[in-house]
């Protein structure tokens, strides 16, 4: 690795936030100076791939399955690296370096990017690599993670799979967020989707599982397989306990003995209400506390892990 302080052009702004540093066309500069032109295919048409990652007490947790899972969503919409894939590793490290954030929420992104004359055939355009870190963030605040969320059901359905891949993590959002004012309207926290079928799906930025009589359920159609999730039903495993992907019923969910969601923001998180009502006695159980603790566990774990080496 070279020499960080000779990488960063600019440090990060410390008033501005979120403070973080971002790497965009060779540089490393403020977050708040990155930019995406208006002309980007990625910004007009939502024509981008991302993933996020997130450092943990100084270190990346599964970094290499977020970088795989990102490469993969490259190449299925057929985009081209402007870096050699080699170098992403390199610069997310140094992105969270020159930031000093011990916990971090890093972000890498492949934008279609602009065409010449401005082009509509996707396949002009030039395409795009960004990458930024900033402070950590979770879907649940320290009172949800505390007393459970409170989720809604919506009637939204999540886009299908067969017209958008779900593995491809993307940014189109709108069913999501569509979902989640809808989940403020009737006094939810956050929402959940269906898939084409009325059953669950999941919810803007996780996936979602369901305990009951000790076996575990997580849809699997239509969603993003989840690298939380993936970590959970390796827990899970691992603990003897029994995960079954697919099709999980509205009932299902609301007959469940414990609810829990996952994402890389905010890890394991409990639900204690859904749609008003409490899933079973209104507590977080001792299946999601378990995995929890076993989820954070892992980030000590050298398996998982990789540590950033911060400037001295
Ligand atoms: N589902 C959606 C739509 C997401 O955007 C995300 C993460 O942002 C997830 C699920 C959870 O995925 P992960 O556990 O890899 O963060």
């Amino acid at each position: 690795m070279k020499n960080l302080p000779d990488l960063c052009l600019r440090y990060a702004d410390p008033h501005a936030y979120p403070a973080g540093v971002a790497w965009q066309d060779g540089q490393y500069i403020p977050v708040s100076e990155a930019k995406v032109s208006v002309l980007d295919y990625g910004f007009l048409h939502s024509d981008a791939t991302y993933d996020t990652v997130h450092v943990w007490d100084g270190a990346f947790f599964r970094l290499d399955a977020h970088i795989e899972r990102f490469l993969a969503g490259v190449e299925r919409l057929r985009m081209k690296l402007p870096i050699p894939a080699a170098e992403i590793r390199e610069i997310l490290h140094n992105c969270v370096s020159l930031s000093g954030h011990r916990k971090a929420y890093v972000e890498m992104i492949c934008t279609r990017g602009a065409a010449r004359d401005f082009s509509r055939d996707p396949r002009d355009a030039e395409n795009r690599f960004l990458a930024f870190a900033v402070p950590y963030g979770s879907v649940a605040n320290d009172e949800q993670m505390r007393r459970g969320l409170h989720v809604t059901i919506t009637n939204t359905t999540r886009i299908p799979p067969d017209s958008v891949d779900p593995r491809i993590k993307n940014y189109h959002w709108l069913d999501l967020v569509g979902g989640l004012f809808d989940a403020f309207d009737r006094g939810g926290e956050t929402a959940l989707l269906l898939d084409g079928g009325g059953n669950i799906a999941e919810g803007p930025g996780f996936n979602v599982f369901s305990v009951r009589d000790g076996v575990l359920r997580t849809p699997d159609h239509g969603v993003l397989q989840g690298i939380t999730r993936r970590t959970v039903i390796e827990i899970c495993h691992e603990q003897g306990m029994s995960v079954h992907k697919g099709d999980l019923s509205q009932d299902a969910l609301r007959g469940s003995d414990e609810v829990f969601i996952t994402s890389t923001a905010g890890g394991v998180m409990p639900v204690t209400r859904i749609d008003g009502q409490p899933v079973k006695e209104d507590k977080v159980g001792p299946v999601t506390e378990s995995i929890k603790k076993s989820y954070w566990l892992r980030h000590k774990d050298a398996r998982f892990i990789e540590e950033v080496v911060y400037p001295a």
